[in-house]
């Protein structure tokens, strides 16, 4: 087992993302325990195990992928307790574990639906969650592993590994291709990193590779005779479209990124430049023509898919969680192999915006689906809308969002900094350190700061030997004005989005950085027709919205001026929040006598309302009074 340190390690100690890690490890990771092992109610998760692992008599409960919000939460305790030790959720997860370690079958084989329901029809359908269990596990186990030290689930995991190498391949005898849904393809990618054993690596490559060089073994099975649920997400091998001809990204929004993202970490661990290539143009298609303002991206709720480029509908979306954390995980990867500004700004624009929305401040809230505007009316009654949610929901009966980003948010410090090329990249503004070794000198770079609040950041870079390299700090891509300790930066001076300060370092370096917070108003690409005429209110990466509680009800029936400045004012009304920046601008509404009206239609009405146009961030969403809400508003 190779049990060497990661060369970099980073914390965040405080603001807006310790925030969220602190309602995670504090208050969701122990209710999202009660929830699956049935304290707060029938949830049959945990029991499965039990069942399994014959400590007590029972049946199978749930959905067939029911094992995923267990090993999905363990993932997040793995995360959460290399964040900060919690002696009581530890002792909860090491009980578990020795469960879950129980119920493995001898060949290693752990799924607890086919254990309890489908003894002899393990690995006979190509369109099961049978990989999609094995790779959560495999990532819980390498989690709870970096987190605790602990090898007892990573040993689980490897003998879930073995298994799947057994399994899946191209050797006669084994099988040669199963659609699921991915994540596997990352799980032994992850493992691999872990324990150095090539044949995870190797299985994870022919996952990826089959699919272009075999697509008709690796899909065959599953092209079955009227099968209405065709995923197809692949973008790549798909065997009714050469690569060379891929043009749009298509299918199911979660899957096709954990696939993305598993290929991007083939593409690192093998250095294949022309899967590297193809990863970047399928993250390209998704994020320049396929993502809403907000992060969100998966268009329809019919197959939880895309449809086609400039197709953001802001009311019949599905934007699931999972999907942008998945997108995360590929920008991520991507950002890994190639540094570059426009890969930053994806996960920031997620990890501000709708990630932060999907989890209420009680962390006993959750949206799955994360419209840009809602009425509670539609979703009650329009039947294209009632997937639509107006209210964070207490759980869902598909449970994967909660326990994933209870795991995204507890791994937030791995996506603040890497060392690449010999340099320090900042990738993210938040309170905390960043250490590493270059050069036989021991580095650390803290951040002092209150991003996004405010814009100031105040690096301190502190090295036991003097030591010259780059410090790359990146500069936003919603930032038009910036300065480095006092003095105005430019454009011009940023390389791939990022600004290189390169010295001799030695003692302790203090630099500060400043970005320009003043509001801005965005507009979408005017293919994009459900937001023509429209504008967002935005400051920093931070995304705005209008709600009911603010404006009134009739969200949508505001219009912003577009060239009076906007007002910012310090509001701290969202309980457990804290204090926030609110923004104002003048607008116009419909007159009275225009809602007064009984006609449908009539005349073009000359006057209107001024009224002041109120914005809250999108994260803060749904917060105080449930109602109305809009990203998107009027133009004047
Ligand atoms: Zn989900």
């Amino acid at each position: 087992m190779n049990h060497a340190a990661e060369p970099i390690h980073s914390s965040i100690s405080g603001g807006f993302l310790r925030h969220y890690m602190d309602i995670i490890a504090d208050k969701a990771l122990p209710y999202q325990w009660q929830v699956i092992s049935g304290q707060r109610g029938p949830n049959p998760t945990v029991n499965n195990f039990r069942i399994a692992a014959g400590e007590v008599k029972g049946e199978f409960g749930g959905v067939p992928y029911q094992d995923t919000d267990l090993s999905k939460w363990l993932d997040a305790v793995g995360c959460a307790l290399r964040n900060r030790r919690d002696a009581s959720l530890e002792a909860i997860a090491d009980a578990v574990i020795e469960t879950i370690a129980n119920a493995q079958d001898a060949d290693g084989y752990l799924d607890t639906y086919y254990q309890l329901v489908r003894p002899n029809e393990k690995w006979t359908d190509p369109d099961s969650h049978e990989l999609y269990c094995f790779g959560h596990m495999i990532e819980a186990g390498v989690a709870y592993w970096e987190g605790t030290g602990k090898t007892r689930l990573l040993e689980v995991a490897c003998r879930m590994a073995d298994h799947v190498c057994r399994v899946f391949g191209p050797e006669a005898g084994q099988l040669h291709g199963y659609r699921g849904h991915e994540i596997i393809e990352m799980a032994l990618c992850r493992l691999f990193r872990a324990t150095g054993e090539t044949r995870y690596r190797d299985t994870a490559v022919w996952f990826v590779h089959a699919r272009r060089d075999t697509p008709e073994q690796f899909y065959q099975a599953t092209r079955k005779e009227g099968n209405p649920l065709d995923y197809g997400c692949w973008g790549w091998g798909d065997p009714e479209r050469e690569t060379s001809s891929y043009e749009h990204v298509t299918g199911h929004a979660v899957r096709a990124m954990y696939l993305y993202a598993g290929m991007a970490d083939v593409a690192q661990l093998t250095g294949d430049e022309a899967l590297l290539a193809h990863c970047r143009e399928l993250l390209d298609e998704v994020t320049r023509r396929q993502m809403y303002i907000t992060g969100g991206i998966g268009t329809t709720s019919v197959l939880e898919a895309y449809t086609y480029p400039y197709d953001l509908p802001n009311d019949t979306m599905y934007a699931e969680t999972c999907a942008s954390i998945g997108l995360c995980f590929f920008a991520h990867r991507m950002l890994m192999m190639q540094p570059d500004g426009e890969l930053s700004d994806v996960i920031e624009r997620c990890i501000y915006n709708i990630l932060p929305a999907a989890i209420a401040q009680d962390g006993q809230h959750y949206f799955y689906v994360n419209p840009l505007q809602v009425n509670e009316e539609a979703c009650r009654r329009d039947p294209l809308k009632t997937h639509v949610k107006p209210v964070r929901q207490a759980w869902y009966e598909c449970a994967c969002c909660p326990p994933n980003l209870a795991r995204f948010f507890s791994s937030l410090p791995r996506y603040t900094a890497t060392v690449q090329e010999g340099r320090l990249w900042l990738h993210l503004y938040a309170q905390g350190c960043t250490s590493f070794k270059l050069g036989g000198a021991n580095i650390t770079v803290a951040q002092h700061t209150d991003y996004p609040m405010e814009g100031r950041v105040r690096i301190t870079v502190a090295t036991d030997k003097p030591t010259a390299f780059a410090l790359m700090l990146r500069i936003p891509g919603w930032c038009r004005r910036f300065w480095i300790d006092g003095r105005p930066g430019s454009s011009g001076m940023l390389s791939r989005g990022y600004l290189a300060i390169e010295r001799n370092w030695s003692g302790e370096t203090v630099l500060t950085l400043e970005m320009d917070m003043t509001p801005y108003m965005m507009q979408a690409h005017p293919r994009v027709r459900e937001d023509s005429g429209k504008i967002v209110l935005t400051r920093g990466p931070v995304v705005y919205c209008c709600e009911e509680a603010d404006n009134g009800a009739l969200v949508e029936d505001l219009r912003a001026s577009a060239s009076a400045p906007i007002e910012q004012t310090w509001q701290n009304d969202v309980p457990g929040f804290g204090e926030y920046v609110g923004l104002s601008v003048p607008g116009k509404a419909s007159s009275a006598a225009a809602l007064a009206e009984e006609r449908l239609y009539f005349p073009v009405e000359m006057s209107a309302r001024n009224v002041t146009v109120k914005a809250i961030p999108y994260c803060l969403w749904g917060e105080r009074v449930p109602g109305e809400m809009t990203v998107w508003i009027g133009r004047l």
